[in-house]
Formats: structure tokens, C-alpha cells, sequence
């Protein structure tokens, strides 16, 4: 028997949207508020840290928490699931297990999915939903709370659009990211055979290119793309009128260039670009933060720390961007920092934790040390000041409690 679909319910209602505000005072920090209104400096004797104009929480972050507070206000008496995590900042998602908050995994093979009832209660994170994973728990009669960020839904809403004028897709993202994947699923939702292909870099951007224009082969192509394509991709029917869009933490300048390339292409190959479809689809927040970064480098810092959940894409770019032109350290909480000669950073070549110091002469307190930071859209103000006071004790200048 089909049940009628329930629809999402809207939990941020007013009448427990004060109480939500107060939970999330958690994570707010009057030190960082601070330093920002102290023009996003702070002057040690010894140190001086300077923090980015636009860092930490964007709205759709704190919106997606909020939710998760307000679900767990609203219905305190049924089992509440989160699909992965909520955002990808590991002190957060700590905060929501300790709330109680279960872990559906993001893999609806997963007994856990099967064992689901109308009573239960599942949250859909920031990134979307694959829309086979959506369907599956609409069809469950299981009570959706969707935190999806709105952002995320203009992305789906270009796919969607580009699948029902018979445009391919290619989308820029990193191919297993859950909002990549989420975005895939769109095209074909409502276009059973509309094609999409997923490109993470320029490295493939220039495969495409190469195949556009005849200089590759139909197997060289699909050995290399045949895992983030749709089923049935036909290189030669489905690249002839393509769209692009991208995952909304992309790196702005890397989006800039691979729509660039593909156009070129394009434009080689038919003489003229009206096969050739772009939005930019990065998210303001995403902007703003590399902007602000950019900026912050131009003041020249002796070193950039970069603090934010290893998984999150936007803050992984922030450390890209920092790490080409400053010694930068990637950490994900104030554990990372142990001494000023052992900090645990993430290393991008080995795609885990190495060991590291900050830069020479860290260690001589007489020394001045100009310290940039910054921190992704989905790590919180509490944690960033945990590490600012983490790195003033470690430079002998302790911070007084606020
Ligand atoms: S980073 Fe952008 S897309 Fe992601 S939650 Fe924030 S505002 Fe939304």
C-alpha cells in the first residue's frame, strides 16, 4: 500500500527558536567577538593575530544546527537520525551525539535504513540528499526534517534545468562529496535519461577538453570517468550540449577556469558557443571567506592557521589557497595544538595527520610572531577561540578569562 508522503516539517518555529538561540550559545565566543570589533586583530606582546574579515559559520551552518537543536526540542520522545553529519565540523557533530542524535550511515544498503518506521524522525544534513535516498524514506513514512542549505537547492534547480533542455550536466565537485552526489541525483529525477558527469579538477577539466576536440578516445575517456558519470554515458551524444555547474565550496578560481576551458572548447569545436552553458554556482559564503583570505595574505603573516573539519571542502580550499603562499597549518581543533614544536596538521600528500612546528623562532618568546587564522563555513567561534588562547599560552602570554 503507498502512503501518502509526509512533508518535511518546518521546526523552526518561534514559540522554541529563543530556546534553540540559547543552546547555540555554546558555540559563540566573546573573545572572537572581540577581536573582530577590534578590527580583527589582537596584539600580544609577542604576537599578533590576525583573523580573516569573513571566517567561521555561514547562515546555511548555523540554520542546519539550529534544526538539529530545534528536532531535538520538538520531538523528544522519538528516535532522532542524522544522515552522516549535519556539517562537517567534528566538535559539532560531537555536541549532537552527546544530544543523542543517531547516525544513519550514508549508505541506504545499510540495515539501519531497512529497520526505519513512521515514528522515526530523520534529519536530512546541510549537503542535500541523493533524491534515490529521499524517495526511499519518503516511501518509509518516516517524518523528514530537511536542512538542506538553500544555496545547495539553486545548484539542484540549474541541474534540473539544464537536464529538461537535454544539456548535460558536468558538474564540478569532489566526486564523493555528499552535496556532489545529492546534486548528481537531480538531473535525472525528473529527466530519466539525462546525462551528468562529474569533473573534480582542471587536470580533468583537460581530459574533456581533449576528447571535445577529438584528441582522445571514447575508452580512454570513459576508463578514466566511467565511476562519475551517469549509466550509459555516451561521450559523443552526451558532450555535445553541455552546462556547468559546481558544488558550492568549490575553489573560486579553479571553477573560473574550468568553465573557461570548456568554453574555449566549445567554441573550437562548433565554431560558436550555444552548446555551451554557465552559472556560477559558488556560494557567497564560500567567496567571501577565500576573499577574505586572500586579503589577510596580502599582510604578509609569518605563518596562516586554517581551523575546520579535515572533510569540509570549503575549509580544505582555505588551506590550499593559504598554503601557496605562507607556511600554513590545516587543524581541526585545539587538541592539534601541543607545543609550539608538535602540532598535528593535516597533510595533504598523505591525506593524514603529520607532525609539525610552527615556523623557526616560534619557540623564542622575544621573538614577534604575526599569526593569520581563519576557519571554515562550518567551524564555530568557541573552537577558534580555543585555539587562540591555546597558541597565546603557548607563546607565554595567556589570556585573561572574558
Ligand atoms: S558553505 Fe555555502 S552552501 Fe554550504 S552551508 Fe554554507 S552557505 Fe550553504
Amino acid at each position: 500500500m503507498n502512503r501518502p508522503t509526509k512533508r518535511p516539517v518546518n521546526v523552526r518555529r518561534p514559540d522554541i527558536m529563543e530556546a534553540v538561540q540559547e543552546d547555540l550559545g555554546e558555540f559563540c565566543s566573546s573573545l572572537v567577538q572581540e577581536i573582530r570589533a577590534n578590527g580583527h586583530v589582537l596584539n600580544l606582546p609577542n604576537t599578533q593575530f590576525l583573523l580573516a574579515d569573513s571566517f567561521g559559520f555561514c547562515d546555511g551552518v548555523r540554520r542546519a544546527i539550529e534544526i538539529a537543536y530545534a528536532t531535538h526540542r520538538l520531538f523528544r520522545d522519538r528516535r532522532i537520525w542524522l544522515i552522516g553529519e549535519i556539517i562537517h565540523n567534528p566538535e559539532v557533530n560531537a555536541r549532537l551525539d552527546a544530544m543523542g542524535l543517531r547516525r544513519l550511515p550514508w549508505n541506504m544498503g545499510d540495515p539501519l535504513y531497512h529497520a526505519l518506521s513512521e515514528e522515526d524522525v530523520v534529519i536530512i544534513p546541510a549537503f542535500g540528499l541523493p533524491m534515490p535516498m529521499r524517495r526511499f524514506l519518503e516511501a518509509k513514512g518516516v517524518q523528514l526534517v530537511d536542512s538542506t542549505c538553500g544555496n545547495v537547492v539553486k545548484v539542484w534547480s540549474r541541474v534540473r534545468q539544464y537536464a529538461a533542455a537535454g544539456v548535460t550536466s558536468i558538474i564540478h565537485g569532489k566526486a564523493r562529496h555528499e552535496e556532489t552526489v545529492a546534486t548528481a541525483s537531480q538531473a535525472r529525477d525528473k529527466v530519466p535519461g539525462a546525462a551528468f558527469l562529474v569533473i573534480s579538477n582542471e587536470e580533468e577539466a583537460h581530459l574533456v577538453v581533449d576528447y571535445l576536440l577529438g584528441r582522445s578516445t571514447r575508452e580512454t575517456f570513459l576508463a578514466r570517468f566511467a565511476d562519475r558519470c551517469s549509466e550509459g554515458f555516451d561521450p559523443d551524444r552526451d558532450l555535445r550540449r553541455i552546462g556547468i555547474a559546481n558544488q558550492t565550496t568549490m575553489l573560486k578560481s579553479e571553477t573560473s577556469r574550468i568553465q573557461e576551458l570548456l568554453h574555449e572548447a566549445v567554441q573550437q569545436r562548433d565554431g560558436d558557443d550555444a552548446n555551451f552553458h554557465a552559472f556560477n554556482t559558488i556560494c557567497s559564503a564560500t567567496q567571501d571567506r577565500q576573499n577574505a583570505l586572500m586579503q589577510l595574505l596580502e599582510k604578509k603573516p609569518d605563518a596562516m592557521i586554517i581551523i575546520g573539519g579535515y572533510n569540509s571542502s570549503n575549509t580544505t580550499h582555505l588551506a590550499q589557497i593559504a598554503a601557496r603562499h605562507v607556511r600554513t597549518y590545516f587543524i581541526k581543533s585545539v587538541e592539534s595544538l601541543i607545543s609550539v614544536h608538535d602540532m598535528c596538521c593535516w597533510d595533504f600528500d598523505s591525506r593524514s595527520e603529520r607532525h609539525c612546528s610552527l615556523p623557526a623562532g616560534a619557540g623564542d618568546a622575544s621573538r614577534l610572531l604575526r599569526i593569520g587564522i581563519t576557519a571554515g563555513a562550518s567551524c564555530p567561534d568557541n573552537v577558534i577561540e580555543s585555539v587562540i588562547r591555546r597558541l597565546a599560552e603557548l607563546r607565554g602570554y595567556p589570556l585573561p578569562l572574558c
